[in-house]
């Protein structure tokens, strides 16, 4: 019988990949800082967050940083956003 290295439980039983799935969603809301500024936010992304964020920023040509993960972004644009996500590779369905 085969046993993930992962979780230890036999391959049919595994549940790692739906646990990355979860893991995996993308979420893009916005909100109002001082000034009354809005900021998007995007959590979700695990891996490469810095480099996404950069090409996000390029994208839109806005300014914006990555805190625990999160990336922020100047402006309203969770549409723009999602059509960019989209394009750089992410799967739709994991974009909430
Ligand atoms: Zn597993």
């Amino acid at each position: 019988m085969d046993i993930c290295p992962k979780c230890g439980l036999p391959k049919e039983a595994c549940i790692c990949k739906e646990l990355a799935k979860t893991k995996q969603k993308i979420k893009i809301w916005t909100t109002k800082r001082r000034f009354g500024k809005i900021v998007t936010l995007i959590s979700g992304i695990e891996s490469n967050t810095k480099e996404t964020a950069k090409k996000l920023k390029a994208g839109l040509a806005c300014g914006g940083t990555v805190k625990n993960n999160i990336i922020e972004l100047q402006g309203n644009h969770p549409k723009e956003v999602r059509k960019k996500l989209i394009e750089l590779g992410f799967s739709e369905e994991n974009i909430e």
